[in-house]
């Protein structure tokens, strides 16, 4: 079973072929010139650079089988995420559904996010943490569905520290340049906001970009981010664990990359005896080999959809999609 899975809910154009075995994926990156992602700008980009990922992904596969393989279906990003860009992407999957003569498949990007870690890892009921740019979440699944545990109640926790890096003049992400400063940097006191096992980003942001104008070393404050920022997520994680009985935890999304927060979760599921999976870079930040991968679950599951009913879904919830994938009984 062959299937392409095509990813633009915010700024990565991409896009996969999973035969099954191995995942091939060309992603096109959107990087604003200026400020954060643009809706606008970055729908112009899926426009521009989703026909050449998707060309780069068949050319690829045609090389290692001599001809263009055959695709089963097509599976898209169907939300969350940035409306404008979405609609690219689902006109963009509908169109090479149709001449393919394949089936159409309508992803979850979050619960991808999840499905990724579970399948790499070969988890039975993990937890779940995704920590991503416009998320963060912890998810379990129960009667059928992934439910969500416990979120942020405000900003995603990515875009929270690409804000802080904003105001410091940095450019977009910022995630990657937080965890390169933090390595020079020392503790300063900042917020820290957990509610059971909901938390929240708003206030923490605001106070770190205070200390910056207040004089404290850049660097300081982005060791300070990092440690109070993901000792929340792993308190969280552990509460998580804790209440569902499960001894399983993975990660998903992009500030997965960061070795100081993968280490973190990883003591704390040490110290409980709960097994910890972080899925290889490429499978962390936006990417259509997670697509693919649970686009062939849903498609061997039958769960595809007709045109009619393709429409994306900016606030498309992981708790509202049916898992038909698993045949396992919830716990
Ligand atoms: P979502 O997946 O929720 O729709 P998104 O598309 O913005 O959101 P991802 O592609 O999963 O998110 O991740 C991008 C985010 O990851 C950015 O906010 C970026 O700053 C952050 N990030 C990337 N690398 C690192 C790192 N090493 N440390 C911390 N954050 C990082």
């Amino acid at each position: 079973m062959r299937v392409l899975g095509i990813e633009g809910t915010a700024w990565a154009a991409s896009a996969a072929l999973h035969d099954g075995d191995d995942v091939v994926i060309e992603t096109d990156a959107y990087e604003p010139d200026s400020g954060g992602i643009h809706p606008r700008e970055a729908a112009e980009h899926m426009h521009d650079a989703i026909p050449r990922v998707v060309e780069t992904v068949l050319e690829h596969a045609a090389e290692t089988t001599d001809e263009r393989p055959p695709i089963d279906a097509v599976a898209f990003s169907r939300g969350p995420g940035l409306g404008p860009c979405l609609r690219v992407v689902g006109t963009a999957a509908r169109a090479l559904a149709g001449t393919l003569e394949v089936p159409v498949i309508g992803v979850n990007h979050m619960v991808a996010h999840l499905e990724i870690g579970r399948h790499a890892a070969d988890f039975d009921d993990p937890v779940c943490l995704n920590a991503s740019g416009a998320n963060a979440h912890l998810l379990a699944y129960r009667n059928g569905r992934y439910r969500v545990l416990g979120e942020t109640m405000d900003t995603g926790v990515g875009n929270a520290i690409d804000k802080f890096t904003r105001h410091v003049g940095w450019s977009h992400p910022g995630g990657p340049k937080v965890e390169q400063a933090a390595k020079d940097g020392e503790y300063v006191d900042l917020p820290y906001v957990v509610k059971g096992m909901d938390f929240s980003f708003s206030g923490i942001m605001s106070a770190a970009k205070a200390a910056v104008d207040e004089g404290h070393a850049v660097e300081d404050v982005c060791f300070s981010l990092q440690e109070h920022i993901f000792a929340m997520l792993t308190e969280v994680a552990e509460r998580a664990l804790s209440l569902t009985g499960s001894d399983e935890l993975v990660l998903g999304g992009g500030v997965g990359r960061n070795a100081r927060l993968r280490e973190m979760l990883e003591t704390m599921c040490a110290d409980r005896g709960a097994e910890f999976y972080a899925p290889e870079p490429r499978f962390l930040g936006d990417n259509a080999g997670m697509i693919a991968v649970l686009g062939a679950k849903m498609y061997a599951a039958g769960d595809t959809l007709e045109i009619p009913d393709s429409r994306v879904d900016p606030d498309f919830r992981p708790d509202q999609v049916p898992v038909t994938w698993r045949s396992d009984e919830p716990y």
